[in-house]
């Protein structure tokens, strides 16, 4: 099947979805993206990703080209077009083209818009989640607003790699104090001894993950005691669970850490408990 993308108004064959060589994103990753999960063809948790992608758009200073409303459109009909049920929605504004030059451009330069969708395969995500991914650890070298969903992600790009090139699915950001602060495209959690879940809390310094907001109410849910908290490296090894979280992964367990087991090397329980329950408490649009 022939895959679909709308660009800057107009709905394009994939292959000749293009953007002009002097769009901003292009220049400078002067941009923003969302990443939305479609299950059974509709959209989860659609109006926290739009209210992040507000709030992105907000901090970089672009103006939202269109209503919240008209855009829900746009999305619904790259889904449609592209017969997405479970997979995801992909969504990209730049500041626009406009002649190179670092300072914004003129005022009225329209921002640009991109949206793809395609179809996940759920059984082979299944398999993964049902063997668990194995983690590296990489140093921090990001700018101080990952809060801010950029596309400019190329301590993303370079961390995953070296996590691919170890036989690993996932890097994980580290500080100087050798605390996790979140992974390359996920947040990190792990589940004490005595079972307490911990992930850093909400700053600057991590994305601030629509997976992770609703999975707080999972955890009420299941009587789990949540602890906002940095922990550090050792802390994981001696972890009795851990995983990351995703709009892409849902709840991905973690069985091993630079090569060292977590846990008894397997997914844990409380992690496959979490992940089979996601869905009960995202929104479906
Ligand atoms: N942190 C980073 C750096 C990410 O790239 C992502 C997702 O792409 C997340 C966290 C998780 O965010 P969400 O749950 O909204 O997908």
């Amino acid at each position: 099947m022939s895959r679909t993308a709308y660009v800057n108004g107009r709905y394009v064959p994939h292959r000749d979805a293009c953007v002009h060589v002097e769009d901003r994103g292009y220049q400078f990753a002067d941009g923003v993206y969302e990443v939305c999960e479609i299950r059974g063809g509709r959209l989860v948790d659609e109006r926290r990703h739009m209210q992040r992608l507000l709030r992105s758009l907000g901090e970089l200073r672009i103006a939202m080209p269109m209503t919240l409303e008209a855009f829900g459109l746009v999305l619904r009909e790259t889904v449609r077009r592209n017969r997405v049920r479970d997979g995801i929605v992909y969504v990209q504004m730049t500041r626009g083209v406009a002649r190179r030059d670092h300072a914004f451009p003129p005022a009225g330069t329209r921002p640009g818009v991109v949206v793809t969708a395609r179809n996940h395969d759920l059984a082979a995500a299944e398999r993964v989640a049902s063997e668990g991914i194995a983690v590296i650890t990489v140093p921090e070298n990001r700018w101080p607003r990952v809060d801010i969903k950029s596309v400019s992600l190329l301590p993303n790009v370079l961390a995953k790699q070296a996590a691919r090139d170890q036989g690993a699915k996932e890097a994980w950001f580290v500080d100087a104090d050798d605390t996790v602060i979140e992974g390359s495209s996920s947040n990190a959690w792990i589940i004490t001894a005595d079972r307490k879940v911990v992930t850093r809390p909400v700053s600057n310094a991590i994305l601030r993950g629509i997976t992770r907001t609703v999975l707080l109410e999972v955890l009420a849910d299941h009587g789990l005691e949540l602890d906002e908290r940095a922990f550090t490296v050792s802390e994981a090894y001696a972890a009795r669970e851990a995983f990351v979280t995703s709009a892409s992964q849902i709840v991905m367990p973690v069985v091993c850490i630079n090569d060292r087991p977590i846990g008894n090397g397997m997914p844990g329980l409380v992690s496959s408990d979490l992940r089979r329950d996601f869905h009960r408490f995202a929104e479906v649009g």
